[in-house]
């Protein structure tokens, strides 16, 4: 079990039911991060709303497929990895996402082992990479699902605003459900606050909330609010290429340290 850290993947999946509160941008970003400090990533975007795809810059029109023909056993995914330039030293492949998946949820509706379908996808893809990211939608529903299923950990990304840990509750039942059911070795792997204001009396309530309430589980690295995280996506880059000087690069930068540092301290303790 444990020489497994090595030689597979460690697979996290990116999710909180609420939109808004970064999950995309910690996707792109800390695939982008990792690749830069030499880890092999794959990044897969699980959203039918296809913004880690385009953020990527992966032009819809050019591809030829995405994750929803995978998931219905039309499409091998390793035919469909896109390339993302990170640096001149660095890139990282992406398993895009498109429109049609909203429809997937029916359509695997009535598959025997629905919710296992992406844990199958991604179990031979595990070798050849040392992270693999899971962008999920802004649901509970049967694609979270198979992100929290085929997951080691999950990262959870509150927004430092009114209501952040409304709804975390009902997250952290569902990956209850899917431990009991499905995943039982599914970890949490952090919480992380984003849209981080210094300015604002509010962000600095919800960081002190959050770490009353999930304690060393928060990560020490926090996402400030960054003009150049939200600029990034429009020209199709990772703040890493885009604007590598910026406060975001540097933030996104801090988080793979410490996903890496989380990493080989389970590896070392086992
Ligand atoms: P989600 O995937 O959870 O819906 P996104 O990552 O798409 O959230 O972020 C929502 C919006 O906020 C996007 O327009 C994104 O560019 C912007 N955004 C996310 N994080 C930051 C940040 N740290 N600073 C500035 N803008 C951000
Ligand atoms: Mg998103």
């Amino acid at each position: 079990m444990f020489t497994r850290g090595a030689i597979l993947a460690t697979i996290i999946a990116i999710a909180n039911q609420k939109g808004g509160v970064g999950k995309t941008t910690t996707a792109v970003n800390l695939a982008a991060s990792l690749s830069a400090k030499g880890s092999r990533i794959l990044l897969v975007d699980l959203d039918p709303q296809a913004n880690a795809t385009s953020g990527c810059g992966a032009a819809l029109d050019s591809l030829n497929g995405s994750i929803y023909e995978v998931l219905l056993g039309k499409r091998d995914a390793r035919s469909l990895i896109h390339d993302v330039f990170v640096d001149f030293n660095s890139t990282f492949d992406l398993l895009p996402s498109h429109i049609s998946l909203s429809g997937a949820e029916v359509e695997m509706a009535s598959f025997i082992g629905r919710e296992r379908k992406l844990d199958e996808i991604l179990a031979p893809l595990a070798l050849d990479y040392d992270y693999i990211l899971i962008d999920c939608p802004p649901a509970l529903g049967l694609l979270t699902i198979n992100g929290l299923a085929a997951a080691d950990s999950l990262l959870v990304p509150v927004q430092c605003e009114y209501y952040a840990l409304e709804g975390v509750s009902r997250l952290l039942e569902t990956v209850q459900l899917v431990k009991q059911q499905i995943n039982p070795d599914l970890q949490i792997e952090g919480v992380l606050l984003t849209l981080y204001d210094s300015r604002l009396q509010l962000s600095q309530s919800v960081a002190n909330e959050a770490r009353r309430y999930f304690g060393e589980k928060v990560f020490a690295t926090v996402i400030k609010r960054n003009i150049r995280l939200a600029e990034a996506p429009s020209f199709g880059q990772s703040v890493i290429s885009y604007a590598p000087d910026s406060t975001g690069a540097e933030n996104y930068t801090d988080l793979a340290a410490e996903v890496m540092d989380g990493c080989v301290t389970v590896a070392a303790s086992n």
